[in-house]
């Protein structure tokens, strides 16, 4: 099927002038005139995320606004207002000081979507101690790893999480001086303490130290899709990109009620969970849950939330849901829909537009990134299927290696590796303790994604797949994506996997692996006809030769299909790193 552009009324983009003229606010654009922008610590002692995301706004106007709601697994409602949240996170930052954490110190979260994550996160911040958040899902291996890869020095998490997973594991991890427990009273020796104690005793005034932009802030494991997860370094710098991206792409204005569904555990919980949204005065909705298709229709409505940031993964679960929000709840404050993680099938952004009342915004971006460098904007029009144009600030390319350089590709429309021109504010500053990767990152002045991409003739990226998973069959490079997004267009197909099997003539086989919607049968029947419905959207050399059904894909927590997994298991092949799939 074609995919139409989707283009925006006249009367929104009215509403809406970012970027209406794109060119012309590329070439306007400078990070200095957005650094200027910012207030920076007082007397010119520098630029730090938590002062310009939480203690400015507390010392303006916004002061008294609701910065975050929290909404508990078990009904209950908590809200944070900027002021509330510079007072908690000072008294956090204190907390650090007494037990005599020092700048660039790694301070570990392991926790479910719970206020003291938050507050910790900030208050880390302006200790400019750096904050690694880790999935609470995490088995102990998966933690000690990160722990001691991290050199982490002080934990934040539960009871239970402490008994569960860390008490064992305690002995190996000796730069690990201090674990504050979120839900005691009591100490439970002299280095497992209670948060909750010492926040009761700690000052909530904390100046800042000085902050140079260039200070580690966040360390990020990156997702684990393709392999072993990489310790991604992000900077206080950082928070002009978060500025940008808020205001471009999400369209942030000062009503707005944001909700980013995203774990903090990976990128976008942080990034857009936490920095983007306060830095723009806007309340966000943090909601302690899992995906849980009527309870998020219900908050959508209830909360009356306007925008909203969300992943792949979880729009195909409500498509696959069949519930007609539209029909059931009141969406109508909600004005936008973004998406991040996974391409984003041309079929779900339609059905947004036929099920949402709106069409879903995929931008694209990467932990290494450290925020959105692609996207479809708000007042832009959209293409289903592609990621969309680079923000202004940001130059990309699509790149062809060649021995130890690169070739850019100028021509529209073909494929290649996705780069960026290095220098943007939030870019990583290392893969810690592994200067050897970041160093391959790098390739003739531009940045190599891992990506794969191709460029039409109007600007728009349109993703490929990643280098690792590409197939080769017949001379020809398949990118899974679009394998997949064909499959989901017949009607029995709620996800599907595609992968490259060895074979030794044409190289590789494409096989599907397919999730039906409720209602069909796995039947040998289906199989064919959908193997024949492949073949005429496809072509006989990229359609899928074998196809097996299955009732799920194998999925890193944040979302994404692990086709590496599915390619390991087909052939046998040792299953590498699965610190971050998804069990249960
Ligand atoms: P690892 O690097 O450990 O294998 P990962 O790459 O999945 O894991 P992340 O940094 O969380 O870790 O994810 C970034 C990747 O997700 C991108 O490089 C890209 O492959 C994919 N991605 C993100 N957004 C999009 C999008 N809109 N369209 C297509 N792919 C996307
Ligand atoms: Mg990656």
């Amino acid at each position: 099927m074609d995919w139409k552009p989707i283009r925006k009324s006249p009367e929104l983009q009215a509403v809406r002038p970012h970027l209406l003229d794109y060119e012309k606010t590329c070439a306007g654009f400078s990070w200095e005139a957005v650094r200027s922008e910012l207030s920076g610590l007082p007397e010119g002692k520098g630029l730090n995320i938590a002062h310009e995301a939480v203690d400015r706004q507390a010392a303006g106007p916004l002061r008294d606004r609701l910065a975050f709601r929290w909404l508990g697994k078990d009904g209950a409602v908590q809200d944070f207002t900027f002021c509330d949240l510079k007072e908690q996170s000072s008294r956090f930052a204190n907390v650090l000081k007494r037990l005599g954490v020092e700048k660039g110190e790694r301070v570990f979260v392991l926790a479910g979507r719970i206020p003291p994550l938050y507050i910790a996160a900030l208050g880390c911040l302006k200790n400019i101690s750096v904050f690694c958040p880790l999935f609470s899902a995490f088995g102990p291996d998966p933690i000690r790893q990160r722990l001691s890869r991290g050199d982490a020095r002080l934990l934040v998490t539960t009871e239970r999480q402490y008994a569960k997973k860390i008490a064992g594991i305690r002995e190996s991890l000796p730069q690990l001086r201090h674990v504050l427990l979120t839900d005691i009273d009591d100490d439970l020796d002299e280095t497992v303490l209670s948060l909750p104690r010492l926040m009761a005793e700690a000052s909530a005034d904390f100046t800042i130290p000085p902050t140079d932009p260039e200070d580690m802030a966040v360390l990020h494991f990156t997702s684990g899709t393709t392999g072993m997860p990489k310790g991604a370094v992000l900077v206080h710098d950082a928070v002009l990109t978060h500025l940008v991206t808020g205001r471009y792409v999400m369209d942030f204005h000062s009503a707005d009620i944001f909700w980013c569904t995203a774990d903090p555990g990976w990128v976008t919980g942080s990034s857009y969970g936490i920095i983007a949204p306060l830095l723009h005065g806007i309340t966000s909705i943090i909601d302690e849950a899992d995906f849980d298709a009527e309870r998020w229709y219900r908050i959508l409505e209830e909360q009356r939330v306007t925008v909203w940031y969300t992943a792949p993964t979880a729009i195909r679960m409500l498509m696959r849901a069949a519930i007609e929000p539209l029909k059931r709840f009141d969406l109508s404050p909600l004005r936008l829909i973004h998406s991040v993680g996974e391409p984003l099938n041309p079929e779900a952004v339609v059905w947004g537009e036929r099920v949402l009342g709106l069409p879903i915004h995929d931008n694209w971006w990467q932990t290494e990134t450290g925020g959105i460098m692609i996207a479809n904007y708000a007042a832009m029009e959209i293409r289903p299927g592609s990621m969309g144009r680079p923000l202004p600030g940001i130059e990309a390319a699509i790149v062809r290696r060649v021995d130890d350089s690169v070739d850019v590709l100028t021509e529209p429309d073909v494929e290649g590796d996705l780069a960026l021109r290095p220098g943007w504010p939030s870019m990583f500053r290392a893969y810690l303790h592994d200067e050897e990767r970041y160093r391959k990152c790098f390739v003739s002045g531009w940045y190599i994604t891992g990506d794969l991409a191709k460029r039409d003739a109007d600007g728009y990226y349109w993703f490929v797949g990643r280098g690792d998973d590409i197939i080769k069959t017949s001379g020809h490079m398949v990118g899974p994506f679009e394998v997949e997004s064909a499959l989901m267009e017949h009607p029995a197909v709620a996800e599907a996997g595609v992968i490259g099997k060895p074979e030794p003539i044409i190289g590789e086989i494409v096989k599907a692996f397919v999730c039906l919607k409720p209602g069909f049968e796995p039947t040998d029947k289906l199989r064919l006809e959908l193997i024949g419905f492949g073949r005429t959207r496809l072509g006989s050399a990229v359609a899928p030769k074998e196809m097996e059904f299955v009732d799920s894909l194998p999925r890193t927590r944040s979302g994404k299909i692990m086709r590496r997994l599915l390619k390991a298991r087909e052939l046998g092949l040792p299953e590498g790193d699965t610190s971050t799939l998804e069990t249960g």
